[in-house]
């Protein structure tokens, strides 16, 4: 198509008239030589009295760099700036935001610049949600695991709290693992950070859908989370039978149980898994669900029914009922008194005999004794240890509390030799907690202690449970270190955990204890009987010694004498007594014998 020279030149005005953009021309020191009607109208908001004759001035409150720049850019011609953001300072009509322009200052020859503007509101308002999309996504997401964090998981159970019931359910699983404190220490933070890594993916995989098959259990909405230190969540929506939930929750288990590699070795953790329904699983049959419905309350009755998973030995699945929340509430006083107990000295050790049976059918009483630890509590009077090891264990009490009582024990014991000489006991037995075996510098401690009482190491005898004893590589380790510093080591309650008589041979054990549960039915049951037999046989013959523990009556005493076991220990001699009172015990008995 042919134009008229004037033709073509209307068009082209009519071109730049139009055109959607804002056109400037200008010469070097920024006198506006022409101007399309877009940029009048976006320049407007910035003219002052000087008009729009000069646009560095026009721009000077915004962009005051612009002449520099042009000095400074030599070349003849080409790009002096691009998508430069000017705050405009006046509303924008369609947003309502603060208008800003862009602008890109092009030097067309030695003597003239073209400026563009274009209208960046949009696209400034769209590059301030995507970063304020992007923070928030890193506020919701767990840096270690890249899992959805707490936030997350709050404003998830937000959601399905709020939403109409349609009949199905959703459940809140947390998930903690079972030792992590003493993995952490003994691996370093670095291999704890994989351990949780391992354990993120595990869950993750469990909870994809199988690649094969139709599986009913919460398809259409699954969460799984990190919400601080070792402890996971996973949010099951659309549960349509409470069946479905358990078979998930065993599924994750399973799944975080097998064993992990970590720097070269292999280390077994298994957790322990709370669940809390929501408010709308009574659809399910489910009958405890919550009073409060809030993601707080669920989340803690999740981890309370976890608690008790992990009281029960681990490992396992408990599903939140309302009395639970009672008894945690007293494990928590527990733990605040607990706190004082040591701080004001309300703890103490009495010490129950062992005695050593003799041939010629007497006894022994100076063979040694048992530290058992007591509190005194100001209001519950003398609080036995089952009511507040477990709890000085899970809240990292245990270290404070053992290091009290081997220390005491250990000075006790010197005294005694002091004291009595020959009739002093000649063996100290100080229980252990899984979790003093795990802290890092421990056996260094124990070290010292026997170094500052002056107690020989073969006198002092350390207890451990057989579940502890049997558990894994590390602890194995660990035990020898001990057996290294010359103490000696019991394997107590023994029958009452895992390890089996075949598997005695693999401890680095001095004594089998054999369990009360075993001996008190030692005179009545034929099928105790022969356990004990065999354990003290089996013990015998890998040149341990053997304690039974309980013994109340004379008839338990003559069948574990008939047996052949070492030594006893039980209510039938004499109960745990104060210091004192086992040194008359002591006296007496030894004047009496
Ligand atoms: P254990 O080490 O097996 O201690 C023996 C327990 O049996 C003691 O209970 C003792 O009083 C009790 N006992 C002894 N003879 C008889 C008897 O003839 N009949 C009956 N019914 N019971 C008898 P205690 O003192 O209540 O301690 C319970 C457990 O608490 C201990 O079992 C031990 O596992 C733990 N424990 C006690 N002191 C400490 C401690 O200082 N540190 C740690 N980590 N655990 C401790
Ligand atoms: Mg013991
Ligand atoms: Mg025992």
């Amino acid at each position: 198509m042919q134009h008229e020279p004037v033709d073509a030149y209307e068009t082209l005005v009519q071109f730049l008239y139009r055109a959607p953009i804002g056109l400037a021309q200008t010469t070097l020191d920024g006198t506006v030589e022409m101007l399309n009607p877009m940029a009048s109208s976006l320049l407007m908001p910035l003219a002052t009295d000087a008009g729009l004759d000069n646009l560095f001035d026009l721009l000077a409150p915004v962009a005051p760099q612009l002449p520099a720049m042009v000095e400074a850019f030599i070349e003849p011609s080409g790009m002096i700036c691009e998508g430069l953001r000017l705050p405009v300072g006046v509303q924008h009509a369609a947003s309502g935001s603060l208008q800003v322009l862009s602008l890109n200052l092009t030097k067309l020859d030695p003597e003239r610049l073209m400026a563009t503007v274009a209208d960046a509101t949009f696209e400034v308002q769209r590059e301030q949600e995507m970063l304020s999309r992007r923070l928030r996504n890193a506020a919701r997401t767990d840096s270690l695991t890249r899992m959805p964090n707490r936030e997350a998981v709050r404003e998830e159970l937000q959601r399905l709290l709020a939403r109409p019931q349609d009949g199905h359910g959703f459940a809140v699983l947390t998930l903690n693992c079972d030792r992590f404190r003493q993995l952490n220490d003994s691996l370093g933070q670095a291999g704890g950070d994989q351990l949780l890594m391992h354990m993120a993916d595990r869950l993750r995989g469990a909870l994809r859908p199988p690649a094969s098959g139709f599986e009913p259990a919460a398809r259409s909405g699954q969460l799984a989370a990190r919400i601080g230190g070792d402890e996971f969540v996973v949010v099951l929506d659309g549960l349509r039978a409470r069946a479905d939930a358990e078979r998930v929750a065993l599924r994750l288990l399973d799944a975080l149980a097998h064993p992990y590699v970590i720097g070269g070795h292999e280390i077994v953790c298994s957790a322990s898994l709370g669940l809390a329904w929501g408010p709308d699983a009574a659809a399910l049959d489910v009958h405890d669900t919550h009073g409060e419905h809030d993601a707080d309350s669920l989340l803690r009755d999740a981890g309370i029914a976890m608690v008790e998973a992990k009281r029960a030995g681990g490992n396992r699945h408990a599903v939140f009922e309302a009395s639970m929340r009672e008894r945690a509430a007293r494990r928590a006083d527990i733990e605040a008194d607990l706190r004082q107990a040591l701080a004001e000295e309300q703890l103490f050790v009495v010490y129950q005999p062992v005695v050593r049976l003799l041939p010629n059918g007497g006894v022994d009483r100076a063979a040694g004794v048992e530290a058992l630890v007591r509190w005194r509590h100001p209001q519950r009077g003398v609080v036995p240890p089952i009511e507040f090891i477990q709890v000085a264990e899970e809240c990292g009490l245990i270290g404070a509390l053992g290091d009290f009582v081997l220390a005491r024990a250990c000075r006790d014991f010197m005294d005694w030799q002091a004291r009595l000489g020959d009739a002093a006991p000649r063996l100290m037995a100080v229980n252990l907690s899984r979790a003093q075996l795990g802290q890092p510098g421990w056996i260094d401690s124990v070290a010292a202690v026997l170094r500052t009482s002056g107690m020989p190491p073969a006198s002092l005898q350390l207890e451990v449970t057989e579940s502890l004893a049997a558990q894994d590589q590390d602890t194995q380790v660990r035990l020898h270190e001990l057996k290294a510093l010359g103490v000696k080591l019991a394997l107590d309650d023994f029958g009452t955990g895992y390890s089996s008589l075949s598997s005695l041979h693999l401890l680095p054990v001095d004594t089998v204890k054999i369990d009360r549960s075993f001996v008190c039915q030692a005179d009545t049951s034929f099928h105790h009987r022969v356990l004990i037999e065999a354990t003290v046989k089996v013990a015998q013959s890998l040149g341990m010694t053997t304690v039974a523990e309980g013994i109340e009556t004379r008839s338990q005493l003559d069948v574990v004498r008939d047996q052949r076991c070492d030594k006893v220990q039980g209510y039938y001699f004499s109960r745990p007594l104060p210091a004192q009172e086992l040194l008359d015990w002591l006296l007496q008995e030894t004047a009496a014998s």
